[in-house]
Parts: structure tokens; C-alpha cells; sequence
């Protein structure tokens, strides 16, 4: 199968930090990947790399055959790109309605609308007029996921969904997630608890020091390994 996301020889640099080293990979039409690694091993730099809110300073991001590598964050999601980022980053004043419906304004055409977000995620229905800076995280990360869906994406970018949640809402999320994978999205997520990531990917790619060190399909790999790769050890 032809690959969806194409990331070729890709490098970005912060300043003169080198954060993500001639990465190379790629995913397929319905893949769920998940993306490990310690903290700095630049996770989040090559998600937003590939999303766009971050520049790249070598390599390219191909999404079905159209070279992106250029094209600025909003034009990315016209391709079929969303990005849930690290921290969520609604729009703490706005609604949880006015913050789906501002996501769908630069959208693709496809089949998600409001009623189809709080299906998914019932737990936002009695919340919708509520301001997002009222919610708990786990709602919040309810509603950052489903902004991101009313753009109707081909691959869906995930950031570190259960960080400083409580564990009950990392469950919660996990859950509506599992219907979210249900409708087929092409996933990159990427996620510190391995045991979570090794359940839910049906790949895991591991960056050490922003470096490839382990890409294997996650029925082939044990925890050990991932964790030997995890902290470099050989
Ligand atoms: P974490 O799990 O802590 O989020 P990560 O694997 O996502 O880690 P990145 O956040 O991508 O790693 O960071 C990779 C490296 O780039 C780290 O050394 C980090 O300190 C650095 N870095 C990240 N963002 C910036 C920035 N905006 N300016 C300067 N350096 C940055």
C-alpha cells in the first residue's frame, strides 16, 4: 500500500540545536503509529514539523504524493493534516461549541460536524455552552481532539493526549479515542506511557536524541525493547 505521510531525511533545528536529525518514515492509509522517547528526545518538534508550526530546516514531509514541506500550518490542514498539541490550546474565553465550529472554518470537505464530535465524545454534550477555561483537563482534551476532527483530517497528530491528566480522565479520553480510531483516521500519537502506546499503535517508532532508533510494528516488539531504545541502551 502507497504510504499516506512520507517524512524524507527531515531536520529542525531550534536555534542551534539540532532537535530532529535526518528523520525518515512513513504511514500508511489507516495506521495508527505511535511516537516514543524520553523527554527532549523531540517528539513534539517533529509533530509540529509535519503539522507546519514548526519550520524545517532540511528534508520533506509528503502527504499523498503532494510535497507540504513549505506549505504554512492552515493551508496543511486543507491537505488533511490536524494537529492536537501539546497543552491543548483551546480558546479559553470561547465555548466549547465556538471552539469546534472556529476549527471547522478552515476545514475539508467530509462528514464531521458538531453532532458527530459530541457523539463521540457524550461527556462534551452537556458542557457545549460552557467556556473552555471551566472544563477539567480531561474535557478539555475531549474538545482539543474534537476540534481537530471538524477539520476532517487524513492524519490525525496527537500530542501527549494523557499528559497531566488524572488517570480516571486518561481513561476517559482513551476511551472515546477507541471510537475516534473506529472511523478509520490515519493516527501519529505520541505518548510517554509505553504500555498505553504499545495498545493502541499498530507501529511504534522510537527517537532518541532526535534520531530514528526503533521502527517495528507494535505486535513484534516487547516493552523491554522499547525501553532498551527508549533510553539508548544496546
Ligand atoms: P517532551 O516529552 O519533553 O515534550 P519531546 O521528545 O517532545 O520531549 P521536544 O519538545 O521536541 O522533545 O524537544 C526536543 C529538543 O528541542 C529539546 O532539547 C528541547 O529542549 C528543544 N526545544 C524544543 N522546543 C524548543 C524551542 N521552542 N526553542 C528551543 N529549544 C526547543
Amino acid at each position: 500500500m502507497s504510504a499516506l505521510l512520507s517524512v524524507e531525511e527531515l531536520d529542525v533545528h531550534h536555534g542551534l540545536l539540532h532537535a530532529v536529525r535526518a528523520v525518515s518514515f512513513e504511514v500508511t492509509e489507516g495506521e495508527r503509529v505511535a511516537l516514543v522517547g524520553a523527554n527532549g528526545a523531540g517528539k513534539t518538534t517533529l509533530l509540529r514539523a509535519i503539522a507546519g508550526a514548526q519550520r524545517a530546516s532540511g528534508g520533506r514531509v509528503v502527504l499523498d504524493g503532494e510535497v507540504i514541506t513549505d506549505l504554512p500550518t492552515h493551508q496543511r490542514v486543507r491537505t488533511g493534516i490536524a494537529l492536537v498539541p501539546e497543552g491543548r490550546r483551546l480558546f479559553p474565553d470561547l465555548t466549547v461549541e465556538e471552539n469546534l465550529l472556529v476549527a471547522g472554518r478552515r476545514r475539508r470537505d467530509g462528514p464531521w460536524n458538531v453532532d458527530g464530535v459530541l457523539e463521540i465524545f457524550p461527556m462534551l454534550t452537556k458542557l457545549r455552552a460552557r467556556r473552555a477555561s471551566t472544563l477539567s483537563g480531561g474535557e478539555q482534551q475531549a474538545t482539543a481532539i474534537g476540534r481537530a476532527l471538524m477539520t476532517n483530517p487524513r492524519l490525525l497528530l496527537l500530542d501527549e493526549v494523557s499528559l497531566g491528566l488524572a488517570p480516571l480522565a486518561v481513561d476517559a479520553v482513551y476511551e472515546c479515542l477507541g471510537s475516534v480510531l473506529g472511523h478509520a483516521a490515519t493516527v501519529l500519537l505520541v505518548e510517554q506511557d509505553l504500555a498505553r502506546a504499545l495498545a493502541v499503535a499498530d507501529r511504534v517508532i522510537c527517537l532518541l536524541e532526535g534520531r530514528i532508533v526503533l521502527d517495528l510494528p507494535a505486535a513484534e516488539v516487547s516493552r523491554e525493547q522499547v525501553t532498551e531504545a527508549y533510553f539508548g541502551i544496546r
